[in-house]
């Protein structure tokens, strides 16, 4: 917990109901995954609106791992955590696309985050040498080719470049659950790319 923090010193009034609690109450602490640090925490509640029956209906809160706010309003915590993995090791165009597909699907929106990991797969066969020839079918045969991925690996990344292509074109909306294996095949693919040779890289040989 970081040094100042506040909320040990700290009860609450309310004058209509004379509800109080304090840090032995359950209310002044809320369970979630902090969208900052990304840690799952017992955020303490510094704020909130009471409602009927001593239940809280908002409240504002304060990570305890990186002190951090969101506030919490009907189960939902604002903003959104990131979804996916961090992976380090990434050029600085690519690792900004991975991190808008983690937000789009952080924030409720599957059908962007399909698309930009479709877009990835592009940016990723051009770091590989990728002369753009062939669409995205291109792209995933050149990343085949290039050694980085072994035949099995191949179907889950054409995955990657089917749901893009669905998400682009289909009028349905993309499911989440969906767009959550996307960015899982997106992620091991930036793994297999870029993070694991930056970490052999690192370690000097
Ligand atoms: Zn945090």
């Amino acid at each position: 917990m970081p040094t100042g923090f506040a909320h040990l010193g700290v009860s609450y009034s309310d004058a209509s109901s004379n509800l109080r609690t304090s840090t032995g109450d359950s209310r002044a602490w809320f369970s979630y995954r902090c969208p900052w640090c990304l840690d799952s925490v017992s955020g303490a509640t510094l704020a909130f609106i009471p409602g009927e029956n001593k239940v809280l209906t908002q409240r504002w809160l304060r990570c305890t791992s990186c002190g951090r706010g969101a506030v919490e309003f009907g189960g939902v915590v604002s903003p959104p955590a990131l979804e996916g993995k961090s992976i380090g090791h990434l050029p600085e165009a690519i690792g900004l696309l991975y991190l808008e597909a983690r937000k789009a699907l952080g924030a409720g929106a599957p059908t962007g985050c399909e698309l930009v990991c479709r877009t990835l797969l592009g940016h990723i066969a051009g770091h590989l040498g990728w002369d753009g020839t062939g669409q995205f079918a291109g792209a995933v045969q050149h990343i085949d080719s290039s050694g980085f991925i072994t035949p099995p690996m191949r179907v889950w990344v054409d995955r990657i470049r089917q749901h893009g292509n669905e998400a682009a074109h289909e009028v349905a909306a993309v499911n989440p659950q969906r767009a959550t294996d996307t960015l899982r095949f997106t992620a091991a693919l930036l793994e297999l790319v870029f993070e694991l040779p930056g970490i052999e890289a690192s370690q000097g040989g």
